[in-house]
C-alpha cells in the first residue's frame, strides 16, 4: 500500500509532514554522531601511531641481530602503524560522509517544502471552488427569492387586469422578466460552478493528490536509499573486520608465528661461537713445600695423629652428602617417570617420549633433567673427595699413626740430616738450633703440624700421583688416543665444526653389534653407531660398562637429542656433553664415557670408493671394480643388497672381519669395509684374473703342468697360512679362488669361514657345496682344517681337469653315496701321478691320515723343484 492511496487524508498529510521533520532531526543526530566517531578514530589513530613509535624504539644494536623475536616485533609495530594510518583514513572518510549527510538533509528539507507547497496549491483550488459553489448557491437563493416576489407581483397584476396593458403592468412584467433572467443566469452559473467543483474535486482526489503523494513517496524513498548508502559507507569505514584490517592482522599473525625458538639464537651463536672452554688447571703449588724437609706431599692428604679425626669426620659428612645426593636423584627420577623408577634395562627405547609434550611440560622436563645433572655432578664431586680420604686412611691402615708434630730435637736432627746450603739458614741454625726452622714454618702459615716426623714416617703404598684420579683417568685416555693422531682432536673439535655425524671418528655407521662389542673392551670405552629398527634408523651409543650397554639416542619433538639429561641440538653435542661431564648416561646404568673408540683403519667411508664396473655376482650382491679416492688404487668391492635382512648383512660382514686379520700373498687382501651407510660394502684388493674356475676354463689350452702345479702350490701356501691361524675356510673351491698376475692364485670368499680349530654346524646344512665337502663334515657337521684339505684335493682336481665339474653326471646325493662306499674320482688327463697321489691322500676317509697343508705345500713345492730341475 502506497502513499497515494493510503495517505490522502488531511491527518495523514499532517503526519507525513511531522514524519519528515522527525527524519530531518534523526539525520542531524546521525551527523553529529558520525562527526564524533571521526574525531574519536582520529585520536585513536594518533594514539596507535604513538604506540607503534614507542614499540619501535627497541634496541637495534648488534646484540639482537638475527633475532626472530625482535624482527617479528618490528614488523608487528610497523603493522600497528599501518593500522593507525587505516584508522586515520577511515576517520577522514567519515568526515566526508558527514558532508554528504548535510547535503542530504538540505535536499530533504527542500523536498519537504516542495511537497507542502504543492499540496497547498492543489488544495487551494478545490477550496476556492467549494467557496464559489457556496457563494453561487446563496446568490441563487437570493435571486430565487427576488424572482418569486416579482413573479407573485406580476401574476397579481396580470390576473387583476387580464388583457390590459398599462405602464404599471409593463413595469411589473419587466421587473419580473428581469428577475426571471437573473435567476436563470444565477441558476446556470450555479450549475456550472457545481460542475466545475465536481470536476476539480474529482481531479484533486483521483489525480492530483495521489500524484503528489506518489511523487512524494518516491522522493522520500530515494532519500532513504541515499541515506542507507551513507550509513553503509559510515559502517564500512568503522569495520574492524574489513579486508584492510584483516590483512594487517594476518601479517601480524604471520610474523609472530615466524618466531621459532630453535632458530632464534642461530645467527647469534654463529656470530659469537667460541671454541670449547679450555679447562682451568688447578695444581698444587709445589713451591709451598719446596724447602720444608717435612712429610707434606703435593696433592696428597696427610694422615697423622693431628689430622685423622678431622679426616674421619669429614669422611662421614661427605658420605652422607653423597647419599643424600643419590636419594634426591632417585626421587627426581621417580617423579619424572610418573612415580615408577626407571626400568631395569639399560636401553632407553622410547625415543620420542618428549616429542609430543606441550611446551610447559617440556620446560619442566628440561628443568628436571638440568637439576638431575646438577645433582649428579654434586654426587660425583663429593664421591671423589670420599674416595680420596678413604684411600688416604686405608693407606695408613692399621699402622701406628705417624706423629704430625716433632719436638725441637728431632727437627734439628732433621735439619742436620737434610742439610741446608743457604748460609743464612746455616747461621740461623747455629745461633738457635731448631728455632730458625720453626720460625720459618710459623711464618708460612702454621703448617708445623703437618711436618713429616723423623723416624716414624708413614709410607704410601703406591707412588703418589701428581694429579687427581680424574685427571689421571683423562691423562690415560689422552695418551691412549695419541697414537690415533686425530681421535681426541676430533672429539673436541666436533663442537666447533659442523661436520656431519658420519664424519666423526667415533661414529661407526651400521657396524653390527657383534663387531661393536669386540671393539669395546674396557669400562668407559664407547662409540656411536646406527641401527635400523622397524625400517627406522636409530642412533645408538654403545658403552662398555659392566658388560656392554646400548643406549638409543632419543629425539625430542623439536628435533633435539638426549638421554636422561638435557637435550642438545646435535648428537655430537650430546655425546660431548656426556663425555666431558663424566656423568652417567642413565642413572640406572651408571655408564660413563671415558674413551671414544675410533673407527679402525679398515672402516672406510662409503664415499671413499668410486664404483666403476660390475665384475661378478656374489651371494649377497654384485661385485664391482672400483677405485679408492684417496690413493687411486684399483680395488674390488663386494656390495650387500640393501633389502637383505640384518642377519644376512652380518654374515656378509663376517668375511671382512675374518680377512682383516690376514696378510699373505695367497690370501685376498681386505682393504676395508664401508658401513657408514647402505649399501654396506667390502673393499678388497683387485685380483685381475677373476675367479680361478673361469680362468681354468678359458685358458684350458694354454696352461702348462708347471703352471697348474704352481697354482696348487699357491693355494697350499694360502691354506697353510690359514691353518696356522686356526681358520677353517669351509668353501675352498676353484670358484672361490682368484687369479693374479703370473697365474698366481689367491684364496678368496671367506663367507663361510670360521676361526676355530673345530667347528660344528648346528643350524642345518643349507647350501653346502657337497662335492667339495669332506664326508665327516657332511655326515656329522664337524669341520676342521682337514676338511679344507679334502676340499683342497677337489681343487687340485679342478685345476688339473681345467675347470671340469667334479663327479660330473652325478647328483650331490649320488656322489655322497659313492664316496661313502670308497669311490674316488679318477685322475684327470695329464696329471702328474704324484699330484694324483696327493689328491687321494687328501680324500682319505680317515681324517687323521690326511696330510696337513704344511705337508701338502712341501710336497708340491718339492715336485715343482724337481720338475724345474729336470728341464
Ligand atoms: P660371494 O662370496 O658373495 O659369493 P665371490 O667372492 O664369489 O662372492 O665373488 C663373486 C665374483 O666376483 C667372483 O667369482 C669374481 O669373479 C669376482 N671377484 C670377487 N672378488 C674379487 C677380487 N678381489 N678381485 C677380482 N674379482 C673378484
Amino acid at each position: 500500500m502506497g502513499f497515494s492511496s493510503a495517505l490522502q487524508g488531511r491527518a495523514a498529510h499532517e503526519a507525513l509532514i511531522v514524519r519528515q521533520d522527525a527524519e530531518l532531526r534523526l539525520m542531524e543526530t546521525m551527523k553529529r554522531s558520525i562527526q564524533m566517531k571521526a574525531k574519536c578514530d582520529k585520536e585513536y589513530a594518533i594514539g596507535l601511531t604513538a604506540v607503534a613509535q614507542q614499540g619501535l624504539k627497541i634496541d637495534r644494536a648488534d646484540e639482537m641481530q638475527g633475532s626472530l623475536i625482535s624482527k617479528s616485533w618490528r614488523s608487528f609495530m610497523d603493522e600497528l602503524d599501518q593500522q593507525a594510518k587505516q584508522f586515520k583514513f577511515n576517520a577522514e572518510q567519515l568526515e566526508v560522509i558527514c558532508d554528504k549527510l548535510s547535503h542530504l538533509s538540505q535536499d530533504k528539507r527542500k523536498a519537504r517544502k516542495a511537497y507542502q507547497e504543492e499540496h497547498a496549491k492543489i488544495a487551494a483550488r478545490l477550496n476556492h471552488l467549494t467557496d464559489e459553489v457556496v457563494r453561487k448557491k446563496s446568490e441563487y437563493q437570493k435571486h430565487l427569492e427576488g424572482y418569486k416576489a416579482l413573479r407573485t407581483r406580476f401574476e397579481e397584476h396580470y390576473i387583476k387586469a387580464p388583457g390590459r396593458s398599462g405602464r404599471k403592468l409593463d413595469d411589473v412584467r419587466d421587473k419580473y422578466q428581469k428577475a426571471c433572467r437573473k435567476l436563470h443566469l444565477t441558476h446556470n452559473e450555479y450549475v456550472l460552478s457545481i460542475t466545475e467543483a465536481i470536476e476539480v474535486e474529482k481531479d484533486f482526489r483521483t489525480v492530483l493528490l495521489p500524484g503528489l503523494l506518489e511523487h512524494q513517496q518516491s522522493v522520500q524513498e530515494s532519500f532513504i536509499l541515499l541515506w542507507r548508502n551513507i550509513l553503509l559507507e559510515a559502517a564500512q569505514h568503522g569495520d574492524l573486520t574489513a579486508d584492510k584490517f584483516k590483512e594487517i592482522q594476518k601479517r601480524i599473525d604471520t610474523v609472530i608465528s615466524s618466531i621459532n625458538p630453535t632458530e632464534e639464537y642461530g645467527e647469534f651463536t654463529e656470530k659469537h661461537k667460541t671454541s670449547p672452554t679450555t679447562p682451568l688447571l688447578f695444581q698444587f703449588d709445589e713451591t709451598l713445600i719446596e724447602d720444608i724437609p717435612g712429610k707434606l706431599t703435593a696433592s696428597t692428604l696427610t694422615v697423622d695423629n693431628l689430622t685423622v679425626d678431622w679426616l674421619r669426620t669429614r669422611l662421614v659428612e661427605l658420605e652422607s652428602a653423597v647419599k643424600e645426593c643419590q636419594e634426591r636423584q632417585l626421587k627426581m627420577i621417580e617423579h619424572v617417570n610418573g612415580g615408577s623408577p626407571v626400568a631395569n634395562g639399560s636401553v632407553i627405547s622410547n625415543g620420542s617420549s618428549a616429542s609430543n609434550g606441550i611446551q610447559s611440560n617440556k620446560d619442566s622436563q628440561n628443568r628436571q633433567s638440568k637439576d638431575l645433572n646438577a645433582l649428579r655432578c654434586q654426587e660425583k664431586q663429593k664421591q671423589k673427595l670420599v674416595d680420596m680420604i678413604k684411600c688416604a686412611l686405608n693407606e695408613v691402615g692399621c699402622e701406628e699413626l705417624p706423629s704430625g708434630c716433632d719436638d725441637h730435637l728431632s727437627l734439628e736432627q732433621n735439619f742436620i740430616e737434610h742439610g741446608f746450603n743457604n748460609e743464612q739458614q746455616r747461621s740461623n741454625s747455629t745461633n738457635s738450633p731448631g728455632l730458625g726452622i720453626m720460625n720459618e714454618l710459623m711464618r708460612r702459615g702454621g703448617v708445623l703440624t703437618l711436618l713429616r716426623g723423623r723416624g716414624r714416617h708413614f709410607k704410601r703404598k703406591s707412588t703418589p700421583q701428581p694429579t687427581t684420579p680424574m685427571a689421571r683417568a683423562r691423562q690415560g685416555r689422552f695418551s691412549k688416543l695419541q697414537p690415533r693422531s686425530q681421535s681426541l682432536g676430533s672429539l673436541s673439535l666436533s663442537l666447533s665444526t659442523n661436520r656431519p655425524l658420519y664424519e666423526e671418528e667415533w661414529f661407526h655407521g651400521v657396524l653390527p653389534r657383534e663387531e661393536v662389542v669386540r671393539l669395546l673392551n674396557n669400562d668407559g670405552d664407547f662409540l656411536v653407531r646406527e641401527t635400523i629398527r622397524n625400517e627406522e634408523s636409530q642412533i645408538v651409543l654403545s658403552v662398555c660398562w659392566n658388560g656392554h650397554k646400548h643406549f638409543i639416542v632419543q629425539t625430542t619433538g623439536d628435533g633435539h637429542f638426549r638421554f636422561e639429561g638435557p637435550p642438545f641440538p646435535s648428537i655430537q653435542e650430546l655425546i660431548m656433553h656426556q663425555y666431558h661431564s663424566e656423568l652417567p648416561v642413565t642413572v640406572k646404568s651408571g655408564a660413563i664415557l671415558r674413551r671414544p673408540v675410533c673407527r679402525e683403519r679398515w672402516e672406510l667411508s662409503n664415499d671413499d670408493v668410486v664404483l666403476l664396473e660390475k665384475i661378478g655376482r656374489g651371494n649377497f650382491g654384485d661385485v664391482y671394480k672400483a677405485k679408492l679416492k684417496s690413493t687411486k688404487q684399483d680395488v674390488a668391492v663386494k656390495t650387500c643388497r640393501m633389502t637383505l635382512p640384518d642377519e644376512q648383512k652380518r654374515k656378509f660382514l663376517q668375511e671382512g672381519r675374518i680377512l682383516k686379520q690376514y696378510d699373505h700373498p695367497n690370501i685376498v687382501k681386505l682393504i676395508g669395509i664401508c658401513v657408514q651407510k647402505q649399501p654396506i660394502m667390502i673393499v678388497m684388493e683387485l685380483v685381475p684374473g677373476g675367479s680361478l674356475l673361469n680362468y681354468l676354463r678359458k685358458n684350458s689350452n694354454a696352461l702348462s703342468t708347471r703352471q697348474q702345479m704352481g697354482m696348487c702350490r699357491d693355494a697350499a701356501a694360502g691354506m697353510r697360512y690359514l691353518e696356522s691361524k686356526n681358520c677353517i675356510h669351509r668353501d675352498l673351491a676353484a670358484r672361490n679362488c682368484l687369479v693374479d698376475f703370473e697365474h698366481s692364485v689367491k684364496i678368496s670368499d671367506f663367507g663361510m669361514s670360521r676361526e676355530e680349530e673345530e667347528y660344528i654346524v648346528s643350524d642345518g646344512m643349507k647350501q653346502i657345496p657337497v662335492k667339495w665337502t669332506a664326508p665327516e663334515a657332511l655326515n656329522f657337521g664337524k669341520y676342521t682344517s682337514l676338511c679344507d684339505v679334502w676340499s683342497y684335493g677337489i681343487l687340485m682336481w679342478e685345476i688339473f681337469s681345467k675347470g671340469d665339474t667334479p663327479y660330473s653326471g652325478m647328483s650331490n646325493s649320488r656322489a655322497r653315496e659313492r664316496i661313502d662306499t670308497g669311490y674316488r674320482m679318477p685322475t684327470p688327463e695329464n696329471t702328474p701321478p704324484e699330484m694324483y697321489r696327493l689328491m687321494l691322500k687328501c680324500w682319505a676317509a680317515d681324517v687323521e691320515s690326511r696330510p696337513h697343508f704344511d705337508e701338502i705345500y712341501n710336497v708340491v713345492d718339492a715336485l715343482i723343484l724337481r720338475l724345474e730341475n729336470s728341464h
